[in-house]
């Protein structure tokens, strides 16, 4: 199947839908810009009806044993790795990317699906010992219920992936919300999710995984707000972080936020410049700077700025842009966000930043109609000023020049985010006096600023999140509950 489907459904109870009012809302090839499909706009009535069938489907899927939903989500990964490249070529499509790049998110959410199948033989509480005789005391994990999924649309695969799978394995229900930009491949991992079956031919009972697609305020908050929610997980901004946080706060729910991030790469005067010029261009520019992790503050010690900044906006200058296998960056998800990105571009500009290259959208003629944002580079940008603390989601960077391993920690450190950060040193002691002081949920020595892997806890401090971290067995305290269980023995 190398088609985009004209429509894509809501999939409530196992069956698909529109949504109930009939209304749609188009989806777009960021690198055409032309409209290739539509997708269910769902409201409240949707959602409700998706939260039932999901309550519906729990306590079944929660009474099937936990190392059988593994072997299911075994198939599950099956099934979408026999089927990764037709689901790359959705993905490809709708979020504007390279379709080998596509291919290289699906084998992450295959790996992840894997790796929470294997927590199927484990789900591990603990075994300790009680304070008075004849007593055992112990956890298990129980499902907390129905889990509500809210992702965005950057790695359409892997952001499935984080959230469903773990949520399967603890014996949860699901509705998901996927971006409205990218709802396809959501759909058809889904589809396939419902496909697969084990050698004994267990399958993912209907009801237990359910879409709702639409704009996040009319189908998004209303699973925030049902009291059929047991859980919320949430990847986007952090400004709609706060609000869900605010409303889920008011509920008592328990709740996963994982937020956006201003991410800092340090590059001191010992680093090897090859490499630090290398992750610079990947952690700033690849996947068009659509990554929570990606580098957007660039801090260079002073005494290697100058050349630094020479090879940097060389190899910029190198990039070529759109979706051939020979091109580096693709476009930004939508003409709304690259319009506020120029204009937030244009705007530091007017206050005094130095747009060293890039700036602009960019409209050569092969690329016309695409969401492209030149790669842009600028500096004298710091501390309090707008673009300094505020995420643009896209190709740009800020340079800026420190004195001393010192000020350059500390400037990284001055965020309202702290989600990763990245170093380039060829001393140990540096390397690790920055794991130490750096206030960010992922430390790197040596690499970029991105590049989670699905084994390992990912999550930022401050603005970045609520604490929490997904994937990785962590992913297991965000979906399920530990319970404590005495037993009480009477002494033979
Ligand atoms: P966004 O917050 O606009 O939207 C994300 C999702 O939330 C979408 O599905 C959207 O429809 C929905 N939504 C929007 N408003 C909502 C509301 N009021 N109630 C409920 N749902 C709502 O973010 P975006 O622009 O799509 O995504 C980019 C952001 O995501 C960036 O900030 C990026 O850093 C962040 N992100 C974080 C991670 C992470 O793991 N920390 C990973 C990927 C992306």
């Amino acid at each position: 199947m190398r088609t985009y489907p004209d429509f894509v459904p809501n999939l409530i109870g196992g069956a698909y839908e529109t949504a109930a009012s009939g209304e749609q809302i188009e989806v777009f090839n960021p690198h055409s810009g032309e409209v290739i499909g539509r997708v269910a706009r769902s409201r409240r009535e949707d959602v409700s009806r998706a939260i039932a069938s999901a309550r519906a489907a729990q306590p079944g899927w929660a009474s099937t044993p936990g190392v059988v939903r593994g072997e299911i989500l075994h198939a599950i990964a099956s099934e979408i790795e026999a089927h990764r490249e037709e689901l790359a070529y959705l993905v490809a499509l709708e979020a504007g990317k390279r379709e080998d790049d596509a291919l290289a998110e699906v084998r992450a959410a295959v790996q992840c699906a894997r790796f929470f199948a294997g927590e199927g033989q484990r789900l591990f509480g603990r075994t300790t010992t009680s304070g008075k005789p004849n007593r055992f005391a112990m956890t298990v994990r129980q499902p907390c219920g129905v889990a509500g999924l809210i992702i965005a649309a950057n790695t359409p695969a892997p952001n499935f992936a984080w959230k469903v799978f773990p949520a399967l394995i603890c014996g949860n229900s699901i509705v998901l919300k996927p971006s409205e930009h990218t709802p396809a491949s959501a759909w058809y991992m889904a589809k396939l999710a419902y496909q697969a079956k084990t050698a004994l031919k267990d399958v993912l009972p209907p009801g237990v995984l359910n879409l709702v697609h639409g704009h996040g305020p009319e189908a998004g908050q209303p699973i925030v707000e049902d009291e059929g929610t047991d859980v919320v997980s949430f990847t986007g901004s952090a400004a709609t972080g706060k609000a869900i946080g605010a409303l889920a706060g008011s509920m008592l729910k328990k709740l996963s936020l994982e937020l956006g991030g201003k991410n800092a790469l340090i590059i001191c005067d010992d680093a090897d410049m090859r490499n630090a010029v290398d992750c610079a261009v990947s952690s700033a520019f690849s996947n068009a700077g659509q990554r929570c992790a990606a580098a957007s503050r660039i801090l260079v010690s002073e005494k290697i700025y100058p050349s630094f900044i020479e090879d940097f906006v060389q190899a910029t200058h190198n990039i070529k842009l759109g979706v051939e296998i020979d091109c580096k960056v693709g476009p930004v998800i939508s003409n709304n966000q690259l319009q506020n990105m120029c204009a937030a571009v244009a705007a530091a500009a007017g206050t005094g930043a130095n747009i060293i290259t890039g700036g602009s959208r960019d409209i050569s003629p092969a690329l016309k109609g695409g969401f492209y944002m030149q790669p842009t580079i600028l500096e004298d940008v710091g501390p309090g000023q707008d673009l300094w603390d505020t995420e643009l989601f896209g190709p740009v960077a800020l340079v800026h020049s420190v004195s001393d391993f010192q000020q350059a920690v500390e400037l990284a450190n001055r965020s309202r985010y702290g989600l990763t950060a990245s170093i380039h040193t060829q001393d140990i002691n540096k390397a690790l006096a920055f794991v130490q002081m750096i206030h960010t949920g992922v430390a790197v020595i040596n690499g970029g600023t991105h590049g989670s892997e699905p084994h390992m806890p990912f999550g930022g401090v401050k603005n970045s999140g609520n604490g929490s971290r997904e994937p990785g067995t962590e992913a297991l305290d965000v979906y399920s509950e530990l319970q404590d269980v005495y037993i009480n023995v009477t002494p033979p």
